[in-house]
């Protein structure tokens, strides 16, 4: 394997990563990491404070060196989550920003504030074994408490390897990045990604469409984002404002517009496809498996699907009595839960033995959760989750995605969610969560029946509407289902 991180022979001048005006090169980048490694070396494992700043981005790289394996925190988790990660994962140390308040649950940890600017390198380091733990990532919680996946270096390597053969992913390309740094999407595709490779991370610290403009009209080649950037990206667009066109424009010119970590609204994906003349293209993951599926650079990016198995990935949907689905069943009816293997996944959930073993078939394959049809040319169509997005109503298995994206299309609906509730005749009845365009005529439940049973067909209907103010997200933008309940 080759090292998880490339130096460029251009390291002193070539710039690694951009937030605000703080920018590092590589080499400074390596002289700051290198020195962190050498203070780290030999600790059991260090937890990373992870504000959106360059000392995340030099603490992680400074744990990689050390072969140290590294749990990125959330800085805006809750107490009790916090206590939860802490004493599972268990880190010696902690890895701050010089004068970041750190709470209570974390003062017992030696810290140690990261210098993006040190005087010394420190010394090289022994590569690390390809399966030892590289990083410690929890889920994102959204269908129970999160869990940590423990992420070899052979995971990672594997993962953005893939990605460069889709997406033709070079040392050229300027990233520019408006996620969290204690995610899988934010941290490995997002900074591991670029610096595999020699390239540039930009970094908005928040994301805005006008540092979105600003940034993909001066040098970003690529952006990485989850749908509801996406949504406020279509939103601007639809604006008739100076801002408008030059977003526009901005978007037009970039060479890939990627969006992850659920899904995208058929509705914003056609919107921005109208306002700039380039689609953007899905992929699929987990913090378990990293990168599963994704549409390629020279691919045809179609609406609502996430793209064809990545290489090295296999994929597989399977029926709820086991029966796998031949690769030729394909269509909306052809339902199965997506299975995958490859050198894209996880060791283990750590001190989760029994959620290890459970996620696992006997053959070896992982059990995404997520169900999934598939196209004619294997392109996937993710419908939803398992636990939370398959409906059985009146004989049927309806996902609520598409539910969900004929609600989007309505003009006087702004988000929407879908969910499944007991029903003594049909088994379950679908319940639609809705946040209206105009709060004070909020369009009613016949008429958004009578949508969805025109685009879809009647048996899709919702037959219970509810109207909220905003829906339930976690810090990916997720809708927290589990917290949608009458
Ligand atoms: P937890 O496992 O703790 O409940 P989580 O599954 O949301 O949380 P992640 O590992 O961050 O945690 O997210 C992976 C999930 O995100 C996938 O299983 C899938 O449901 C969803 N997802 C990711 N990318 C896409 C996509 N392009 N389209 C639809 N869903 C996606
Ligand atoms: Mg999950």
């Amino acid at each position: 394997m080759t090292p998880l991180l490339f130096v460029p022979d251009d390291g002193p001048t070539r710039e690694a990563t951009r937030f605000g005006e703080h920018t590092m090169t590589y080499e400074r980048l390596a002289t700051a990491a290198t020195a962190l490694a050498a203070r780290i070396a030999g600790a059991g494992r260090v937890a990373v404070w992870a504000t959106p700043t360059p000392e995340t981005v030099v603490a992680v790289v400074a744990a990689l060196h050390a072969g140290v394996p590294a749990v990125p925190l959330n800085p805006k988790t809750g107490t009790r989550e916090l206590a939860h990660i802490v004493s599972d994962s268990e880190p010696t140390v902690v890895l701050a920003g010089a004068g970041d308040p750190l709470p209570p649950v974390l003062e017992a940890l030696d810290r140690i504030d990261v210098d993006t600017d040190p005087r010394d390198s420190g010394a090289a380091l022994p590569e690390p074994s390809p399966e030892s733990p590289a990083l410690i990532v929890y889920t994102s919680g959204t269908t129970g408490p999160p869990k940590g996946a423990i992420l070899p270096r052979r995971a990672i390597a594997a993962s953005l390897d893939a990605l460069e053969d889709a997406w033709q992913w070079t040392g050229d390309d300027v990233l520019v990045h408006a996620l969290p740094l204690f995610h899988v999407h934010g941290l490995i595709l997002g900074v591991l990604g670029p610096l595999r490779r020699g390239g540039s991370v930009r970094h908005l610290g928040r994301f805005s469409t006008e540092g979105v403009a600003r940034e993909l009209s001066s040098g970003g080649t690529m952006l990485f984002g989850v749908p509801t950037m996406y949504h406020r990206l279509a939103e601007a667009l639809d604006g008739s404002g100076p801002g408008a066109a030059g977003l526009a424009k901005a978007l037009a010119g970039a060479r890939l517009l990627v969006s992850g970590s659920a899904a995208l609204p058929v509705h914003d994906h056609e919107r921005i496809a109208a306002a700039t003349g380039r689609r953007v293209i899905e992929r699929y993951g987990m913090t378990e498996t990293l990168m599963n599926t994704g549409v390629r650079a020279d691919g045809e990016p179609r609406p609502g699907t996430v793209g064809a198995p990545l290489r090295g990935v296999e994929l597989r949907l399977v029926e709820e009595d086991g029966t796998v689905l031949p690769a030729d069943a394909t269509g909306p009816d052809a339902i199965g839960e997506i299975q995958v293997r490859g050198p894209n996944l996880f060791t283990g959930y750590l001190n989760r033995a029994d959620a290890t073993a459970a996620a696992f078939t006997e053959d070896g394959w992982f059990r995404t959760g997520d169900m999934a049809t598939r196209d004619a040319d294997g392109y996937v169509r993710i419908v939803g989750r398992k636990a939370t997005d398959l409906i059985k109503s009146g004989g049927y298995r309806i996902g609520a995605g598409e539910i969900e994206n004929a609600l989007l299309d309505h003009p006087g609906v702004r988000e929407a969610a879908v969910t499944g509730e007991p029903d003594p005749d049909l088994g379950e009845r679908i319940v639609a969560w809705v946040v209206p365009a105009d709060p004070a005529s909020p369009p009613s439940a016949e008429e958004l029946a009578g949508h969805v049973a025109a685009q879809l067909s009647p048996h899709k209907r919702p037959r219970t509407v509810r109207y909220l103010d905003a829906l339930p997200r976690n810090d990916l933008g997720k809708i927290m289902k589990r917290s949608l309940h009458a």
